[in-house]
């Protein structure tokens, strides 16, 4: 049983004012393996304060000298890539591939940050007028569980890049993965106060620092309702943000794919992370008249896929993250069944022999008309809707029939056609035939999947404002 009981102010680990206690648990087991003390408000704006006091002097750093911080915690945070893998899987059961990827995305986000600051011109002239690209100050960096640092990381990596310092308050269901990530950046030796962590529950610690004026903005990944809150609250002070949420994403199969061939994929988008990932191909979109043909292959994918114990390397569907998790989940399927869905594969309860974990059957249904709550709501979880289409545009009108914009991903074995209905589709990224990663293209969704975009030259320009200055020549 580990006990956190520091926050990070001001390059140090200190004792918060809060004194709440919060249960970690293993979701593979679900045991109790830690506790952490949360912070309260005085501990937010501690570290409001100590972000301000730092922006004072780092808000006057050339490019070098940031390039040279960001390559220090590359390098830290590559060092502790070990022991944070084991904590990944023991905190949030993450399957081992996806464990092991997320310390080298991680520290490679410094890295990207440094590459796109490197090329990045702060000055520009138009007409008779210089434009400063100027850091826009303190930032609110407020991240979910799901990858806590991998998020962490890149928000932490843009903001130092634009010039900004940063207050950031992780999940807090995250915190043995947190002190690790931490750990790490401790190393990496930066001046005081550049960046400040604050362990604590959103509606105290996180909207301490959104009503804060000392914040100038907010960099948020988390559910679509958590960032609907921050917009309002941030209203009074006029806050920036970014606000990366929640997704429906489609996964469009177009009637010339291969339904063995793009088998893998499909499932690989649709369970990704346990299927606890925002970006997840969770509503299918099939031909209506290839449903007889599509559904028995899916179904024996499904069947095939390994549930169970995170360190196993052939383990596609982990634990899910918390009790909570599990009941929220186990409640879709059941709205499923009592809407008139069909039962592909799956179902309530948990997979045989994984009784004292978080587990859930990884699940499919037919028969999914896009008006069901199981196509409407993120449900976080293993749970895959089928839908059917009868052309082209009424695939694109279910595709974006949703409130979320995040991602799409579309499969068939002709790129020319699919890039063609890639523009129709309303989507902050849109794949085709696979999953794909490329660290410097914008990442962000339309509509309710958010505001603004990570990553690269967008991710950086997220930090900054332009200024414009006259009378210089
Ligand atoms: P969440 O919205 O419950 O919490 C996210 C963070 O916000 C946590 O640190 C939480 O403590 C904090 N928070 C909660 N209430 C707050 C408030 N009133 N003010 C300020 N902060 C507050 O999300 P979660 O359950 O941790 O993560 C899952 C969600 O995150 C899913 O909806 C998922 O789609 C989304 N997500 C989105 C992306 C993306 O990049 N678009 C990536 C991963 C996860």
């Amino acid at each position: 049983m580990r006990t956190i009981d520091t926050i990070y102010i001001d390059g140090a680990f200190v004792t918060p004012h809060g004194t709440e206690l919060f249960d970690l648990h293993n979701p593979t087991t679900g045991a109790v393996i830690g506790r952490v003390r949360l912070g309260d408000e005085q501990d937010a704006q501690r570290a409001i304060a100590a972000a301000k006091r730092a922006h004072i002097s780092y808000r006057r750093t050339g490019k070098a000298e940031r390039i040279a911080l960001l390559h220090r915690l590359h390098d830290a945070v590559a060092a502790h890539a070990d022991a944070l893998v084991d904590t990944i899987v023991e905190e949030y059961g993450a399957p081992a591939p996806r464990a092991a990827a997320t310390p080298r995305y991680a520290a490679a986000v410094f890295l990207d940050a440094a590459r796109a600051l490197e090329e990045y011109d702060f000055h520009r002239a138009i007409g008779t007028a210089d434009i400063v690209m100027q850091p826009l100050g303190v930032a609110g960096l407020i991240s979910p569980w799901n990858a806590n640092a991998g998020f962490i990381c890149a928000k932490l990596a843009s903001a130092l890049a634009a010039g900004c310092t940063a207050v950031i308050k992780p999940s807090e269901m995250s915190a043995l993965q947190t002190q690790a990530v931490l750990q790490a950046l401790h190393e990496a030796d930066l001046p005081p106060g550049l960046f400040n962590v604050v362990n604590g529950r959103g509606p105290v610690v996180g909207r301490e620092i959104t009503m804060s004026n000392d914040v100038a903005k907010i960099s948020f990944t988390g559910s679509t309702a958590v960032g609907k809150e921050i917009v309002k609250v941030g209203a009074d002070s006029m806050k920036r943000v970014t606000l990366e949420l929640g997704g429906k994403s489609p996964s469009i199969i177009l009637d010339d794919a291969d339904f063995e061939k793009i088998m893998p994929a499909l499932l690989d988008v649709g369970f990704m992370n346990s299927g606890q990932a925002c970006m997840a191909g969770t509503r299918i979109l099939v031909h209506e008249k290839q449903l007889d043909a599509f559904a028995p292959v899916l179904r024996a994918a499904v069947e095939a896929t390994q549930v169970g114990d995170p360190r196993d390397p052939a383990t596609k569907v982990g634990p899910m993250v918390s009790q909570k998790q599990w009941d929220t989940v186990q409640r879709y399927i059941q709205a499923g069944l009592d809407e008139g869905a069909t039962l592909l594969a799956g179902g309530p309860g948990k997979p045989k022999g994984l009784e004292s974990g978080f587990f859930v059957k990884p699940t499919v249904f037919t028969g999914v008309d896009n008006h069901m709550t199981i196509a409407r709501e993120e449900i976080f979880g293993p749970v895959l809707s089928v839908i059917t289409y009868k052309d082209e545009d009424d695939a694109i009108a279910i595709a974006n029939d949703t409130t979320y914009g995040l991602q799409a991903y579309i499969f068939s074995s002709d790129i020319a056609r699919a890039q063609r209905l890639s523009h129709d589709v309303e989507a902050g990224r849109v794949f085709i035939n696979g999953n794909y990663f490329e660290p410097m293209a914008p990442f962000g969704g339309f509509k309710q999947s958010g505001i603004g975009r990570e990553f690269g030259v967008y991710g950086l320009e997220a930090f900054l404002e332009p200024k414009t200055l006259m009378g210089c020549r």
